[in-house]
């Protein structure tokens, strides 16, 4: 049963957290390129991996990937099966080095997504808390100064953007001999990344990158050392990267995606440009809320406020389902908070469109004008 008259699928816009929206032109030219049979009777998504076609489109992929990051030559990138929660669990198993005396791991408590790491990890080593973010609002970012990090710790963990809270680091702490490991799925992309600050970047490919199922590894090549005992074949860093990401079947349509994501950010511009449009896109929305009069109101402190998901509540909490209701009807889906932290939430990922970021806007003083 359809309540409201069927419109247009461009004029409604997807502010999922993830899986989200994929830029137009990459659905456009994967319903073209991937699922029609070539001369060798397969079509993109049949091929196997590792036959010259498939290793082709890896190929390219890590280049165009490294080429937009400006990736250094003692780093590798990885297409790993699975999520960015895989990812908990492999970067202590890879990185704890007892012949070295690195035992123990250490972690900042940024908001949900640091602790669902941190549980994770303190299945494999103890966790050392090294930097919280404070409770009270606004909330903040953990302060990136005088993080000490103990000497057994084999690496030290942050979460760059945390999805749910709507935070994000505005600098980056210096965790001096420990190497820095970044979850970064939410943030992936979204800005230039100055990657020799960090040991380890991982990011799961459906917030900012592609479909679910894979998740990108850059490693720095002195971790790829660590003896990695615990690690299953397909979580180890060393294998994959010595078999060029051959161990196991690799997720091949998220990689095939991956891939044409990764050009048409370039076609963009890069990431300097893509970064400005995000900047525009944030901008826009939290205007709209700070200038609201307090009808809505954004918990997170200006400065580490995230640009990749913007965080609201109204001042009234009663009127969630209305505003939910409201939204729909206008074409805008997928507004809701997550369950963790209540109020609402819009992802605003490199392919939403600045148009789709004014739609919200548009809607949210005129829901404002209604109920306010
Ligand atoms: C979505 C998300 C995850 C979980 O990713 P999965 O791919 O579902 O495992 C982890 N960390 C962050 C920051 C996320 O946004």
């Amino acid at each position: 049963m359809t309540l409201h008259p069927p419109r247009r699928v461009d004029t409604v816009w997807n502010f999922a957290a993830g899986p989200s929206r994929l830029p137009d032109a990459v659905l456009a030219r994967a319903g073209d390129e991937l699922f029609c049979r070539g001369a060798d009777g397969a079509a993109a998504i049949e091929r196997p991996f590792s036959g010259p076609a498939f290793r082709k489109v890896l190929d390219d992929a890590r280049v165009h990937l490294a080429q937009l990051l400006d990736v250094p030559d003692n780093y590798r990138v990885l297409f790993l099966a699975g999520g960015a929660m895989h990812q908990f669990s492999a970067v202590p198993m890879n990185l704890l080095d007892p012949t070295r005396g690195l035992t123990r791991v250490a972690y900042a408590d940024s908001g949900y997504w640091s602790r669902r790491a941190m549980q994770e990890a303190s299945r494999y080593a103890q966790v050392a808390v090294v930097a919280r973010h404070a409770d009270e609002k606004p909330l903040s970012a953990p302060t990136a100064g005088d993080w000490h990090v103990p000497p057994d710790c084999a690496y030290c963990h942050i979460t760059a953007n945390e999805t749910v809270d709507g935070l994000a680091y505005p600098e980056w702490p210096d965790t001096g001999d420990a190497p820095l490991v970044a979850d970064a799925t939410s943030c992936f992309l979204g800005a230039p990344l100055d990657v020799s600050r960090f040991g380890l970047i991982y990011a799961s490919a459906q917030k900012n990158i592609g479909p679910a199922g894979m998740t990108v590894v850059i490693v720095r090549e002195d971790l790829l050392r660590r003896p990695a005992r615990a690690a299953p074949s397909p979580f180890c860093y060393r294998l994959q990267a010595a078999s060029e990401g051959g161990v196991n079947t690799p997720p091949t349509l998220s990689i095939q995606l991956a891939g044409m994501v990764f050009e048409w950010i370039a076609d963009c511009g890069g990431l300097t440009a893509i970064a400005a449009i995000n900047r525009r896109k944030s901008d826009l929305l939290y205007r709209a809320i700070d200038s609201s009069g307090g009808f809505y109101t954004a918990p997170v402190a200006p400065g580490h406020r995230s640009v990749m998901n913007v965080r609201f509540h109204l001042a009234d909490d009663r009127l969630i389902e209305h505003f939910l209701r409201d939204a729909e009807a206008a074409g805008l889906t997928h507004l809701r908070g997550h369950r963790e932290v209540g109020g609402l939430r819009a992802s605003l990922y490199n392919a939403m469109p600045l148009a789709g970021v004014a739609a919200l806007a548009d809607f949210m003083a005129e829901f404002q004008r209604r109920r306010g």
